[in-house]
């Protein structure tokens, strides 16, 4: 089994020929551009998909390969997901080549490969690169062309800076030397996710609001920061995917998504001194306010600024720098429990939240936006660790209030504040 570590951008295709130059100079190693076709299997019932696993022969001229692609940890742009190639003959399934430690439990292989039907396909060409980078190699591959399934198709024009040897951070090293000119987007989507979207009839992609996260009981403080900060990326570079696609309604969520990672820093500034995170504060507010003034999506999120924020984002959180700043005593809190943490900090927060919505506030509503949502990412991290079914209410109420005061609906308004500061709490509170 090979691990395959890769960072995805996507890229504005104005800037192909000088990305090309710049790669050129950057490299020891080039190679000529290949052609490639790669067909994707499925069953009728998705056999495959609902198994976090993609399997595709990919063709290049007489030499055809067999991929298998299994679930692995996606944190932004970079994806970590175990791999298997296999060389074929011709280009012709056949899955009794795969290892057999892949498949689930208690499938048939012979009944499995009966079922499964090209679904999609994705052509294009593809120019490499490989790169030294430290002790690491680097190829970087610059692919153009297609992804089709049926009658519909869009293009693929990215850039993927795949891991051949070494260590997985200096994809992000190398990374942050090439978005430090605009034209390169992180991309979220996996060409064989674009593939599975097309072939189910391209239904455009609807917002979605940050949820509860949902986190096992025994959670750390440390791994309830990683999970929060790694939706507020992955919800952050989805939403940019849907802006760039025309989606106006996705801008404000791509904010409240940058907003929701300054909030979760605040919520552990008692544990994870300030200093430890001020350049991503600073980029994320500078972020925030380039989006604040455009309406036009690909020009601020091809920009410069916008990438290097997001890369500095996915390296804190890959390296969890946080470390760093972070004592022997801030060490043991990060390991303790989130639910004992919650149970304190959720008082405070709704204590908060009741001071400030006491009473009918006619037209002052929307000055009260910015800590609305701030006390309100900071509830919704920590309501994670409750059953969902006592969290969701509670924060629904207090989002719903935040939905109300935005689009300026007074009836409802006054609904969602009346419910809101009259529930009782869900997590273990002292009383006091
Ligand atoms: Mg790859």
């Amino acid at each position: 089994m090979a691990q395959e570590i890769e960072l995805k951008f996507i890229v504005n295709p104005p800037v192909i020929h000088s990305l090309s130059e710049k790669l050129n100079a950057l490299s020891q190693e080039q190679h000529e551009t290949r052609q490639l076709v790669n067909i994707y299997y499925e069953t009728a019932d998705n056999f495959l998909r609902r198994h976090n696993m993609g399997l595709r022969i990919r063709g290049n001229g007489n030499h055809y390969e067999m991929t298998m692609k299994t679930s692995g940890q996606v944190i932004g742009g970079l994806h970590q997901r175990p791999e298997y190639n296999v060389p074929l003959s011709e280009p012709v399934l056949d899955l009794t080549l795969l290892p057999a430690e892949i498949w689930p439990q208690g499938v048939d292989i012979a009944e499995l490969q009966q079922q499964l039907n090209p679904l999609f396909s994705t052509n294009f060409n593809r120019q490499t690169w490989v790169v030294q980078q430290g002790t690491s190699r680097i190829e970087l591959a610059l692919d153009q062309g297609e992804v089709v399934a049926g009658d519909l198709q869009e293009p693929i024009c990215e850039l993927e800076l795949e891991l051949l040897e070494g260590e997985a951070g200096a994809l992000l090293v190398l990374a942050e030397q090439l978005v430090n000119e605009p034209g390169l987007r992180m991309g979220l989507l996996s060409k064989a996710a674009r593939g599975y979207h097309l072939a189910q009839g391209a239904v455009e992609r609807a917002v979605k609001p940050l949820g509860l996260l949902s986190l096992a009981p025994k959670t750390t403080i440390e791994q309830g920061l990683k999970a929060a900060l790694a939706q507020s990326l992955e919800s952050g570079l989805y939403h940019e995917e849907l802006w760039s696609r025309g989606n106006k309604a996705a801008k404000q969520h791509i904010m409240l998504a940058a907003g929701n990672v300054r909030h979760v820093l605040a919520l552990f500034g008692g544990i994870i001194p300030r200093k430890a995170s001020s350049q991503l504060r600073d980029l994320l507010l500078s972020f925030e306010t380039s989006l604040a003034e455009q309406d036009k999506g690909d020009s601020v999120l091809f920009s410069a600024q916008a990438s290097i924020t997001k890369l500095v984002l996915t390296r804190w959180l890959f390296e969890s720098q946080w470390r760093d700043f972070v004592d022997e005593k801030g060490r043991i809190k990060l390991d303790g429990s989130l639910k004992r943490f919650a149970d304190g900090h959720l008082s405070r927060h709704s204590a908060e939240l009741r001071a400030i919505f006491q009473r009918p506030l006619g037209d002052a509503y929307a000055d009260k936006l910015t800590r609305l949502i701030r006390e309100l990412d900071a509830a919704r991290l920590l309501a994670g660790i409750y059953p969902v079914e006592q969290a969701s209410p509670w924060v629904e109420n207090w989002q719903g209030l935040f939905d109300a005061i935005k689009t300026n609906q007074i009836v409802e308004i006054e609904h969602y504040r009346n419910e809101a500061i009259s529930q009782a709490p869900f997590w273990l509170h002292s009383g006091k």
